[in-house]
């Protein structure tokens, strides 16, 4: 009689303290107070099936700017990188299970152009690296001889000449993605770096030039094109854009061999890469003086790199 009754007494000892202890650890995850225990246990299984479940609280990325931020606060037109942007989150999202990526616009290619839009006895002057000090005198020449050129501009010192921007797209030149602050060995960056580098320049040029402002090409700072920057590129909507004539002017190799190495290599079609800032541009303006009526001569007429 009396083991029954203690081994009742036992069970039902052990039993609530078993009851207890189930109580408390499937209450302990939870963070609603305990009247919700038996409640929210159906569906405490919160992230077996996200795809199901439409208004899932998941941490989207959408909720992040769509842009990386910006040095807007050191508009300074110094040659010197900021550190560019960490990698942070782009509107690519991590997860591979979700929807891929936009598709490129239709109509960009990812391809290196190296010639003129027309063809022909065509010339593309391009100027990189400005606005800078000299910018102002190679849009008065191209003025005079009525030349229209393409300017790879960066997205630091278009910030910081906005008024500059607008008379290049005023006066009927056009615009090109230089890069946010010019870094290089470009291609060694990363790949988030490169791809900050390449998108933020092109909002900051459009939002220097104004809106309407287009920005139909990216120019790797160096000429360092990786398939995987041009890809970025196009999917952005500018083209990859070359030369075919260097006659390497940043170096001050003085105004006879700029014009010399213009006046042996191009060809009609070609596409000439100069410089309009990032140190002294004296020789470059002075050859420039000397170039346009020589083009002029040759039947050169002025055109846009092909996009
Ligand atoms: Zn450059």
């Amino acid at each position: 009689m009396r083991t029954p009754f203690a081994q009742q007494t036992r069970y039902g000892l052990t039993g609530l303290l078993a009851a207890a202890l189930l109580v408390s650890c499937t209450n302990s995850p939870k963070p609603e107070p305990s009247s919700a225990a038996t409640t929210s246990t159906p569906s405490s299984t919160p992230s077996s099936t996200p795809a199901s479940a439409t208004p899932t609280p998941s941490p989207s990325p959408s909720a992040s700017p769509s842009l990386p931020p910006r040095p807007a606060t050191s508009p300074s037109a110094s040659t010197e990188p900021p550190p560019p942007a960490p990698p942070t989150s782009r509107p690519t999202t991590p997860k591979p299970s979700t929807t891929p990526k936009p598709p490129p616009p239709p109509g960009t290619s990812s391809s290196v152009v190296r010639s003129t839009a027309s063809g022909g006895r065509t010339v593309a002057l391009t100027f990189d690296d400005g606005p800078g000090a000299a910018t102002g005198q190679v849009l008065d020449l191209l003025s005079r001889y009525g030349a229209r050129a393409t300017f790879c501009v960066t997205g630091l010192n278009a910030t910081a000449y906005p008024a500059v921007v607008q008379r290049i797209r005023a006066e009927g030149h056009r615009l090109c993605d230089h890069s946010v602050s010019h870094p290089q060995p470009f291609a060694a960056l990363s790949h988030h770096q490169q791809a900050y580098e390449i998108v933020a320049a092109k909002d900051m040029i459009v939002k220097a030039g104004g809106a309407g402002t287009k920005v139909p090409w990216f120019r790797a700072p160096g000429g360092a094109f990786t398939p995987d920057n041009q890809m970025v590129a196009a999917a952005n909507g500018l083209r990859p854009l070359g030369w075919s004539v260097d006659p390497r002017d940043w170096s001050r190799p003085g105004v006879a061999a700029i014009v010399g190495t213009v006046q042996r290599d191009l060809r009609p079609g070609g596409v000439v890469l100069l410089h309009d800032a990032g140190g002294d541009r004296s020789q470059t303006v002075t050859a420039l003086r000397q170039l346009l009526p020589w083009l002029a001569a040759q039947g050169y007429t002025f055109d846009f790199p092909a996009v």
